[in-house]
């Protein structure tokens, strides 16, 4: 079961739209083939992914554009690219192309007829009813959920952070930039340890010591006005909010920089941020008990914050190729 998202861990610009929820039984989901209720997708508890976590999955966003009465999804490409990577890292082939893929996603948004903001799951899993922990000789199916996602949270707020005790697993274990469900459990022992502390998400150091990512988020940092986050070797999910907003700094003329930031460094830079399609784009106020900058959202977080968030609605033309209208 899905839940919405967690008070505290996103930010939006634009005012709630009121829900047209419906029972979730009802929503419209792609599995195996068939575009069904979600009541009937159901899987065997012999499912090798159900018992393993070998499957792959993406989390998309779909924004609703009340203006232009346009359901706009969000990086549609990057995320079927993506998990097509991430299937081929779990030895699946036979994949849907990328063109496919997308087509599926938006037929699924398109028949439950969304006039809200809505959260797109598709996930390749392993589907074969087998005992024993191997990736190689199983099936793999495809399923797509939809549903209305438009939980919003106050942007001026900011999140406070802890430095978790748990480390980002390795490549050589279990490969981030693999968006690998099993590997969830890593971000679970994470985000539970921040939230049991009082904290609204957690800092993951790489196992030697770095700084990669939150728990479902990717990390930026400013120092003296230059923008910095992790390269894509720190064990780091290859966020495509991440490359965003990289090209959201380019394009407003901030200077930016892709190397490995210490855990101390997010006590001396001036601002902290978060970014992904969950959280969107979240200011960090607090680390480890010590206030970023002033404690303030600060300027650079700011401008890119409202650039994301005008561009995710559709508002800003140069930025309209990130959006595929889904069609009626
Ligand atoms: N890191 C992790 C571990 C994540 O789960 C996510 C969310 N998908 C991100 C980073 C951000 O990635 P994206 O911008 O592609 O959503």
């Amino acid at each position: 079961m899905l839940t919405q998202q967690p008070s505290g861990s996103a930010a939006a610009a634009a005012p709630a739209q009121p829900s047209q929820s419906r029972p979730t039984e009802e929503l419209i989901a792609y599995f195996e083939g068939a575009y069904v209720p979600l009541g009937e997708a159901k899987v065997s508890i012999m499912t090798h992914a159900f018992m393993y976590g070998t499957a792959t999955f993406e989390g998309i966003r779909g924004y609703w554009n009340a203006n232009q009465q346009e359901l706009y999804v969000l990086f549609l490409r990057e995320h079927v690219e993506r998990i097509r990577n991430s299937a081929k890292i779990l030895l699946m082939d036979d994949l849907p192309s990328a063109d496919e893929l997308a087509s599926i996603v938006l037929e699924t948004v398109r028949r439950n007829d969304f006039r809200e903001d809505v959260y797109i799951r598709p996930s390749f899993y392993k589907s074969t009813k087998a005992i024993g922990v191997r990736l190689h000789h199983l099936d793999h199916e495809l399923y797509v959920i939809a549903t209305p996602f438009g939980n919003y949270i106050d942007i001026e707020k900011g999140v406070r952070i802890m430095t978790s005790s748990w480390r980002r697993n390795a490549d050589e274990a279990l490969p981030a930039r693999g968006k690998i469900v099993g590997g969830y459990v890593n971000m679970a022992f994470q985000k539970s340890e921040a939230e049991l502390n009082g904290f609204d998400e957690a800092l993951v150091l790489t196992p030697d010591g770095h700084a990669s990512e939150a728990s479902a988020a990717n990390l930026f940092v400013v120092r003296d006005g230059v923008l910095i986050t992790p390269p894509v070797s720190d064990d780091i999910l290859e966020g495509v909010t991440r490359r965003a907003i990289l090209s959201l700094a380019r394009d407003a003329g901030v200077a930016s920089e892709i190397r490995s930031i210490d855990r101390s460094e997010l006590y001396v830079c001036d601002e902290v941020f978060l970014c992904g399609t969950g959280v969107q784009m979240s200011p960090v106020v607090e680390v480890d008990h010590r206030p970023v900058g002033d404690g303030r959202i600060g300027p650079v977080a700011r401008l890119l914050s409202e650039r994301y968030f005008a561009a995710v609605r559709g508002t800003l033309p140069e930025y309209r190729s990130w959006l595929t209208a889904v069609p009626r």
